[in-house]
């Protein structure tokens, strides 16, 4: 298993597990990472948007309703670039 296996599988444990009353999620992009491909900006523009060819986080705090979204766009990521962070 590589690392961003790991870290994606860690992730989505995490997520699962949290309650969302008292979570604050800060979504974060890798821009050395980050091919420009828009994937994540095209379905999440509230929070993402390509700014110079590299992902930026528009909105680095969603609410919990982004949660599901949020982990389909981690998972769809081609360079494993979105993480979130606590
Ligand atoms: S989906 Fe990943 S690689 Fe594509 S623009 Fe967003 S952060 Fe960058």
């Amino acid at each position: 298993m590589n690392y961003i296996t790991k870290q994606r599988k860690y992730l989505r444990k995490e997520v699962k597990g949290y309650d969302y009353g008292g979570l604050i999620m800060k979504v974060v992009v890798n821009e050395e990472t980050c091919t420009g491909c828009e994937i994540c900006s095209e379905k999440l523009p509230e929070i993402f948007a390509i700014k110079k060819g590299i992902a930026v986080v528009l909105n680095p705090n969603p609410e919990a309703s982004y949660k599901d979204a949020l982990l389909e766009v981690i998972e769809e990521c081609p360079s494993g670039s979105i993480t979130l962070e606590e």
